[in-house]
């Protein structure tokens, strides 16, 4: 829930306050690029950095260069476009479950792996596209893991909501569909399972207005979204998907969406995958 002076307002107040600078040293000649981060872009800048890290110290070919060497060429292959870096998850974060589900507390663990601490509402929406590994940590400190499970949508699941969904599915917004996050409407230990049914692509900053901002959304069996503000009142009752009450249905002869030709779709603007 939104609180001023939250710790979430704290994170928001580090984002803006991020920079880039650059200069060149006069006497040496070299290039310095001063990148200052909010915890939470950077654990994701470093997770990528550290990723060719390890490649690179691993290949036998670099033996006997130093350490400071191998992280230049790791930071320079994390921002070169078409490098092939691994699929790796953008930041890892650790949390306790209680937190997690209830909100902070006492004792509360919400952090980078780096120790930073992080709001638990950022987490949880960290959370939406995941993969989730449950732990129980010992009394001497080893640890059992209990599951794992990915809340990423899968590709089959992207493709039916990008047919249903153009934009954002808040219903003032035009952000693309592939700017979007697949956001899970209920909420993972309330039985929220990664199914069509329970998706919904949400832009960047109206992802940031349901978790963060404590917003909260139902959707029925015909998609209709109900938009519920923080103090429980109905702010927006839509008709299901856009496309359905904005859009005539896309004409074959005018160029259908990529990946339409797969799918038919109800009255109600349900999609049916066709083979
Ligand atoms: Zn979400
Ligand atoms: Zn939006």
């Amino acid at each position: 829930m939104h609180r001023p002076g939250s710790d979430a307002d704290e994170l928001d107040r580090q984002r803006k306050a991020s920079r880039v600078k650059r200069w060149t040293d006069r006497d040496t000649g070299l290039k310095h690029t001063l990148i200052s981060l909010d915890p939470l872009r950077d654990a994701s800048l470093w997770n990528v950095i550290d990723t060719h890290l390890a490649r690179l110290r691993q290949d036998p070919t670099n033996d006997g260069r130093s350490f400071d060497e191998l992280k230049v060429e790791a930071v320079i292959a994390a921002v070169q476009p078409g490098n092939s870096t691994p699929r790796i998850p953008g930041v890892v974060v650790h949390v306790d479950a209680a937190s997690l589900c209830h909100g902070r507390h006492d004792t509360t663990l919400c952090e980078t792996i780096d120790g930073e601490p992080l709001p638990v509402s950022t987490v949880q929406r960290l959370c939406c596209e995941a993969l989730l590994q449950a732990v129980v940590v010992n009394p001497d400190g080893t640890v059992d893991q209990l599951c794992r499970e990915l809340r990423t949508a899968n590709r089959q699941q992207r493709r039916m909501l990008a047919a249903m969904y153009p934009t954002c599915a808040h219903p003032h917004c035009q952000v693309g569909f592939s700017q979007c996050r697949i956001h899970h409407i209920e909420w993972f230990t309330n039985g929220g399972k990664t199914v069509l049914a329970n998706l919904l692509p949400l832009c960047e900053t109206h992802h940031h207005l349901v978790h963060e901002g404590g917003w909260n959304l139902t959707i029925d069996e015909h998609r209709h979204v109900t938009w519920l503000k923080p103090d429980g009142t109905i702010w927006h009752t839509d008709t299901g998907p856009p496309r359905t009450h904005r859009d005539p249905p896309p004409d074959r002869a005018r160029g259908r969406p990529p990946d339409a030709d797969h799918h038919e779709r109800d009255p109600d603007g349900r999609l049916h995958l066709v083979h």
